[in-house]
């Protein structure tokens, strides 16, 4: 079973991820939590070209290929293995991610996009993805309390591309409604983990 969380920033995937693994592990369920972009160590010397801003002088296409090769070797040596083993699969970000950033808020056209998942992503779908959803000064204002002053090159985009972002999100939850759940993230931590774990009984009888 493969699950991803989606959302803007300080949306509180990182906690609900290992919250949610930590139920499943309860019930006998083997886990394999991970994230993007990285989750394999290729991937993660990706990450860090991208986040610490040295990619900057990439264009959108390039940047959204290079979301893409990582997403493409975690692929590989992290996420197939695990499901091929029959564990369930968290994965904090994923492909929704690129549609959302790179595409509906950046500025890579959509059919780019969905080229480089078709080639990249193919056939491993998630089962599930979460979506969670709140404001994004609400988001930005928990991501500065967890790290202040260590606003990635994503985190320090303006306002107005977050709002684009979290639109995205909104969006894809309604387009996919067999794949995609809606998650009212603004509430406390042990009340979006009970909407989340709802949401992962229905859809996958666990
Ligand atoms: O979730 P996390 O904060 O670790 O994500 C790292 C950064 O990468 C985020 O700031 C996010 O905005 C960015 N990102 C992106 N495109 C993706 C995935 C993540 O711009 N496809």
């Amino acid at each position: 079973v493969f699950i991803t969380l989606e959302g803007g920033e300080g949306a509180g995937k990182s906690t609900q991820s290992r919250r949610l693994a930590e139920r499943l592990r309860g019930l006998g369920h083997e886990v394999v939590t991970t994230r993007e972009p990285g989750g394999s160590p290729g991937a993660e010397i990706i990450r860090h070209v991208l986040l610490s801003g040295a990619a900057k002088p990439l264009g959108p296409e390039a940047e959204a290929v290079l979301f893409s090769a990582a997403r493409a070797d975690h692929l590989d040596v992290t996420i197939r293995p695990a499901l091929a083993q029959g564990a369930v699969v968290i994965c904090d970000r994923f492909a929704d991610s690129t549609r959302a950033y790179q595409g509906a808020a950046g500025s890579v056209d959509h059919r780019f996009i969905r080229a480089l998942e078709e080639v990249t992503v193919g056939e491993t779908r998630p089962d599930l993805t979460l979506v969670l959803d709140l404001p994004p000064e609400d988001g930005l204002a928990r991501a500065e309390a967890r790290a202040p002053g260590a606003a990635d090159r994503f985190e320090s985009e303006a306002i107005t591309f977050h709002q684009r972002l979290r639109e995205a999100f909104r969006m894809l939850a309604q387009e996919e409604p067999t794949r995609c759940v809606l998650i009212d993230a603004r509430a406390d931590v042990d009340t979006v983990a009970a909407r989340i774990w709802q949401a992962v009984e229905e859809k996958l009888r666990v």
